[in-house]
């Protein structure tokens, strides 16, 4: 008999990994901790010899706080390691990517293809005078050629810097001026719930002010008409076919730039964050591997992300690639054309690890479970989450209705400046419990400190701290080394400063509270967003509800709380009062919200993340703060209208 919710959810309750996982899974023990604690550098020297050097390092790390470099003296290309090394041990007819386009078309793309066509883009790239260290902008879609161009530009020594197809002119115009770009990558179009987003265009917007673009490749993709600059701009189908498939990859240093980031600017204006290449690899193949427990002649593995995202930079492109996955890639919405449209590619390609987001998951909760139910998702068998904190009910909505109650979830913690994975399980040696990102894996030092920087011990709770370096993490902000030192080294001393809330339970798992900067203080108590929020969503008739603290001149904050209600729930007075006191029962009455507004939507950053900012401006009356990352910035005008009519009502 199937478990309930309140079953699944009971205090307490724990999920070991289930017995026909633990049988196949390739870490079941724990004594992997404690030998990386031992030879911490011994550890990642192995997780790097699992790829292919041109030249073998002579040191594992030098670490000149904050400044690390890791695998010095080391040769190797990441494009090589992705693709070459694979083609050439006779696996080129293994499929890398099944892509799956919005409107229905479909492609499959093996390794030996995947060579090809990177081989030919790369000197396509040379062609248009794209030298080794040049930056190169790519602004796309989800189609295949997004990654071939990470690729291509790694095979020739080029930093990639990627900007996520829904950004504006003005994020692309900043994003290449700050990287100051020789060319740009771009298509006519991408597709998007059924209509067009015109790609080019905007990027005619963008470049029209970026003097260091000398040359736009333009892929066809939807085929509408788009502004042309002649000298510019190259059609893709006119270059890069006729381009020789013979392309030596560059032997890159260990430490040479892979790439330019920049983060999602959920709190501030985005920052350029540097990775290179040989820790990168390193960290990012061995996660990959082994918190995904992948197997690689059987497993088909979803990361359901963009590439624009740092996910999809390390668990779409280099991870899988590198440790000869078989992908789904997938080109647009969840909802297009119908609400089943994950669970139907599931099905079609009996898909065995799926890799999402909490926001994507408290949607599918909104939708209702006859989504899923309506297709066969038994090949799953692992589930995966990233990019906010997880609360407890969406987890065992997952685990429940997208795994069936067999496949363990784990909840991935880390940050574009981290590069991969660092607080998550590894599901064939992990007791799991819904909500926690559980432990720091192998090799990586974490710890909950207080305002002193000293840790908080187990029980506690703090500001989550890195205590030693690792191999994937950021090497500086592009261009600015002193905002690198001040925004992540200079709170608390040697210590990475994550910016987000952590605490320990007394079995010492750590429970992600989201950012600092969101947490409230209502009559002298710290109250973090996440636990209010995580309450609200344990009530039935809640899908997802973001919380903020409001300055108030009795209690120093109040809480005003934005939901959105599962299908089915209608919203009332009744039903605040109802919620009011569902919190105060779980947290205590010091959390109940002052205020509850329902709402259809909630504001969001492109990579689907909450702005809180932004909802205490809307409870605060203040003008709303940048919103250039928004999403959709009529969703925090309209709850903004919203919210004032409410406030003079209850006056
Ligand atoms: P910016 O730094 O510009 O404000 P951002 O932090 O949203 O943007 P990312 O690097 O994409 O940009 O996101 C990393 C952040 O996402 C983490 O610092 C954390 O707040 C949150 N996060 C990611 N994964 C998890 C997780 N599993 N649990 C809790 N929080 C998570
Ligand atoms: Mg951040």
């Amino acid at each position: 008999m199937p478990e309930t919710i309140e079953s699944l959810l009971a205090e307490g309750r724990t999920f070991p990994p289930p017995k026909d996982f633990k049988a196949d899974a390739l870490v079941v023990d724990a004594e992997i901790y404690d030998e990386a604690d031992t030879d911490t550098e011994g550890f990642w020297a192995q997780a790097a010899a699992a790829l292919d050097w041109f030249e073998e390092w002579h040191t594992v790390c030098e670490w000149d706080l904050p400044f690390a470099k890791w695998f010095v003296g080391g040769k190797l290309n990441a494009s090589y390691n992705c693709l070459d090394r694979h083609v050439a041990a006779g696996h080129g007819d293994q499929v890398a990517y099944h892509w799956e386009g919005e409107p229905g078309d479909t492609r499959t793309i093996t390794y030996s293809q995947l060579l090809d066509e990177v081989s030919r883009l790369a000197n396509a790239l040379k062609a248009l005078g794209v030298e080794k260290g040049d930056r190169v902008n790519i602004y796309l879609g989800m189609v295949p050629e997004l990654p071939m161009a990470l690729l291509a530009c790694a095979r020739i020594g080029a930093p990639h810097s990627v900007v996520f197809g829904g950004f504006s002119a003005d994020s692309l115009r900043d994003r290449i001026n700050d990287a100051q770009a020789k060319v740009l990558i771009t298509g006519d179009g991408a597709w998007r719930r059924g209509a067009v987003v015109p790609l080019k265009d905007t990027a005619d917007v963008a470049v029209a002010e970026c003097p260091s673009i000398e040359k736009v490749l333009v892929l066809r993709r939807t085929e509408q008409d788009v502004p042309w600059t002649d000298g510019r701009d190259v059609w893709w189908h006119d270059l890069v076919p006729e381009q020789s498939t013979e392309c030596p990859p560059e032997p890159m240093d260990a430490e040479d730039l892979l790439y330019l980031l920049y983060t999602s600017g959920t709190t501030a204006k985005p920052k350029g964050i540097m990775h290179t290449t040989g820790g990168y690899l390193t960290q990012v193949s061995w996660t990959h591997s082994h918190v995904f427990d992948l197997h690689s002649d059987n497993d088909v593995y979803w990361c359901a992300a963009d590439v624009g995202w740092v996910t999809g930079h390390s668990y779409i492109v280099y991870g899988p690639l590198a440790n000869r996955t078989t992908s789904v890639l997938y080109e647009g919405t969840p909802d297009f054309p119908d609400k089943d449209r994950l669970w139907q590619i599931v099905e079609k390609y009996k898909v065995t690890i799926l890799y999402t987001a909490p926001t994507a998951i408290r949607t599918f909760m909104k939708w209702g479970p006859e989504w899923p139910e309506k297709r066969d998702l038994s090949s799953l068998r692992l589930l995966g989450s990233v990019g906010e904190p997880i609360n407890p009910e969406a987890w065992v909505w997952y685990w429940q209705h997208i795994g069936g109650g067999r496949c363990p979830v784990v909840d991935t913690w880390w940050q574009t400046e981290t590069g991969a994975i660092m607080i998550t399980p590894l599901p064939g040696a992990t007791t799991l419990k819904p909500g926690s990102a559980t432990f720091p894996l192998p090799g990586i030092g974490a710890d909950v400190v207080d305002d002193a920087g000293n840790s908080v011990g187990i029980p506690g709770g703090g500001y989550l701290v890195l205590t030693r370096p690792w191999p994937s993490m950021l090497r500086g902000i592009w261009g600015d080394p002193e905002r690198y030192k001040e925004t992540y080294w200079s709170r608390f001393d040697g210590k990475y400063f994550a910016g987000d809330g952590a605490k320990r339970d007394a079995d010492g798992y750590f429970w992600l509270l989201g950012r600092v900067d969101d947490v409230m203080l209502v009559s002298g108590h710290n109250i973090s967003t996440a636990e209010v929020e995580s309450a609200l969503v344990s009530h039935p008739a809640v899908a997802e509800a973001a919380v903020v603290g409001k300055t108030d001149a009795t209690t120093g904050q109040a809480i005003a709380a934005f939901v959105i209600l599962r299908s089915g729930n209608e919203p009332s007075d009744a039903l605040v009062d109802e919620l009011r006191d569902h919190v105060g029962d779980t947290i205590g009455p010091i959390a109940k919200p002052k205020s509850i507004l329902f709402t259809e939507d909630l504001p969001k950053t492109r990579s689907g993340k909450i702005m809180r900012r932004l909802l205490k401006d809307v409870s605060e009356d203040h003008a709303l703060g940048d919103t250039t990352t928004l999403a959709d910035p009529s969703v925090v005008e309209g709850i903004k209208s919203r919210y004032l009519a409410q406030a003079t009502e209850q006056d």
